[in-house]
């Protein structure tokens, strides 16, 4: 699939085609102009990116036309559903800024208007209680060549039809033992209208229902008249339920209900370098492949809000991919981009030091501490600035040094001058290394005390600037590093004999243990966002970090992957 070439949207022009369609309706006066959209989750896992797509179009529409929209659980299939899933589901749309008033519906809260309208189905003689088994009825059904061959039981009468489903309620049969299907055309080019099932017997505890129901509606028949139920008007899906609206229009025509609803396809969000099935993510969970489902790793709203995600850059990125109607993949860089360009504006900037090498101000005085002013936020000076404490041990990058640089390393080598950001010019004048490994233990630096603040008043140059913090003065912290998931590009191209979890990253999670932070740093809250200078955008960990023992997540770098494409594509 190629990647989709994403452009801002242009302010004022209807953005997609689902908004023109919407809108040409509300101007001719359809639904006398209201506008009611629903996000229809299964409870049966968290949300992933590709749900907050659908989420922001159809929370956007609303509000976008004056409407409402509703929040409803599609929970029709107890067997993987439950309460904590309901729960992560409501705060992760709370989270993207979406609000369904009192419109919070639960489809299971209409188990008993869905039996009657099946009974009416029946009475309507559009309806069957079928006997046949469940690899029968696939037999039966044919191909996209062959049309399908009418059940034996199809053409029972209505008040035997209405006897066998009453007593499927009431629990008479075993499992499997028979199913409800809708009586509409075996030969049907449109294989979802050979006679689909409605019903089928599920001995399986509700988590809202309980053992109320031994018979649940399959999502054909549940969805098209939950969306009546509620007045929607416009239902959005996405492309695979394609072949499926003429089964939700015969539904509702059928039963000729006071209400129908529009149901509008568009295409579901693929990322590459992810995936995004419910399915897989589950597995991935389960597997202990993750560390659950809000692992920073993860495509989950969870996984992002604590990875340092913003509800804004979600909402951003859903607004730049469009809506179209043609599946296509869009590449993960675009997210990244669209975080640092929220982060970039808001985030305050702070020196961190990842993997310490230790400096010695030779000539700097011992036991003498200063504070150096700092700008917080070079986008934003209403951020003001802050003091930073600097002494005679510091601790730089171990990777911002090199003793035999190749040409265009322009940090520290011995003999070279650099910045420390904010402070002074220093140059490297011995390397101490472990007698026993070689290891480069320390530098020993002289600082020029003329340079206080980074400039040289001889008007001299240095090619580097390096991040630092002051060693007595740094607080310790743990610091996740983070790469994508999967080291292929399409995770779901699974070749033959292997398994998609075969091509999980194996280096998507690096921990660092003995990173050295700026003391501003101490009362971190967690969940609160940096820009480490030089490094990138880090989050304080919002389950794991507390003041005293902090622990930061890395949520992007700074390293802006998408501008280059785009470039590149332009030609530039
Ligand atoms: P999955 O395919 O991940 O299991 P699902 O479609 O089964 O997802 P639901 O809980 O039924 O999950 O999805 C709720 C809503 O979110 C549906 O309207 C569905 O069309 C939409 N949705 C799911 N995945 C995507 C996606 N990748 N892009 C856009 N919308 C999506
Ligand atoms: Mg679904």
């Amino acid at each position: 699939m190629p990647i989709s070439p994403t452009k801002p949207a242009e302010p004022g022009a209807p953005t997609n085609f689902i908004k023109q369609i919407v809108a040409a309706d509300v101007a001719a006066g359809k639904n006398d102009g209201r506008v009611a959209t629903r996000f229809p989750p299964e409870p049966n896992g968290y949300l992933h990116i590709g749900h907050a797509k659908s989420i922001c179009l159809n929370f956007g529409l609303a509000a976008e036309f004056g409407g409402i929209c509703h929040l409803r659980f599609d929970d029709t299939d107890p067997a993987k559903e439950s309460t904590e899933y309901v729960e992560s589901i409501m705060e992760d749309v709370r989270w993207l800024g979406f609000d369904w008033k009192d419109k919070l519906f639960f489809a299971s809260d209409y188990f008993e208007q869905l039996y009657d309208f099946a009974k009416q189905l029946i009475t309507l003689g559009k309806a069957y209680v079928d006997h046949l088994s469940a690899d029968e009825i696939r037999e039966y059904r044919g191909s996209l060549t062959t049309p399908g061959r009418n059940s034996p039981y199809r053409d029972r009468s209505v008040e035997e039809n209405l006897d066998l489903f009453t007593r499927m309620r009431a629990g008479e049969f075993e499992d499997g033992a028979c199913v409800l299907r809708a009586k509409i055309d075996m030969a049907s080019p449109n294989i979802v209208m050979r006679d689909p099932t409605l019903y089928r017997i599920k001995r399986v505890s509700h988590y809202r229902t309980g053992d109320r129901w031994c018979i649940y509606p399959m999502y054909d028949f549940t969805h098209c008249l939950s969306d009546m139920i509620e007045g929607i008007t416009d239902s959005i899906c996405t492309l695979e339920f394609e072949n499926n609206r003429e089964l939700y229009d015969w539904v509702l025509d059928t039963l000729k209900t006071p209400c129908h609803p529009q149901q509008i396809e568009f295409a579901r969000l693929n990322l590459n370098y992810t995936v995004l099935s419910k399915r897989k993510l589950i597995e991935l969970v389960e597997g202990g492949i993750v560390a659950g489902w809000d692992d920073p790793r993860m495509p989950t709203i969870s996984g992002y809000r604590r990875r340092g995600y913003t509800p804004e850059a979600i909402r951003n990125f859903c607004e730049r991919i469009g809506v179209a109607r043609a599946d296509s993949t869009v590449d993960i860089s675009l997210m990244e981009h669209c975080l640092r360009e929220d982060l970039n504006r808001r985030s305050a900037r702070v020196m961190a030091v990842l993997r310490p090498l230790k400096v010695t101000l030779i000539n700097y005085p011992e036991g003498q501490t200063e504070e150096l002013e700092a700008i917080n936020n070079p986008e934003d000076p209403s951020m003001g600035t802050r003091k930073v404490p600097f002494s005679r041990e510091i601790f730089i990058e171990r990777d911002d040094f090199m003793e035999d640089p190749p040409k265009k390393f322009f940090r520290l080598a011995p003999g070279r001058e650099v910045r420390l950001r904010y402070a002074y010019f220093i140059t490297c004048v011995e390397v101490v290394k472990d007698p026993a490994t070689g290891e480069v233990t320390e530098l020993r630096c002289t600082y020029d005390p003329t340079t206080r603040g980074g400039d040289a008043p001889d008007g001299r140059k240095v090619q580097g600037t390096l991040h630092w913090v002051s060693a007595a003065h740094a607080v310790p912290a743990e610091v996740r590093l983070y790469d994508h998931l999967f080291t292929k590009e399409n995770p779901d191209d699974v070749v033959e004999g292997r398994h998609f979890t075969d091509y999980v990253n194996p280096k998507s999670l690096e921990v660092l243990r003995s990173c050295r932070l700026e003391p501003s740093l101490a009362a971190a809250a967690p969940g609160s966002r940096f820009q480490f200078e030089r490094l990138g955008y880090f989050c304080a960990d919002y389950q794991e970090s507390r003041p005293g023992q902090l622990v930061f997540n890395r949520s992007v770098t700074l390293r802006d992957t998408w501008a280059k494409i785009v470039k590149k594509k332009e030609g530039r």
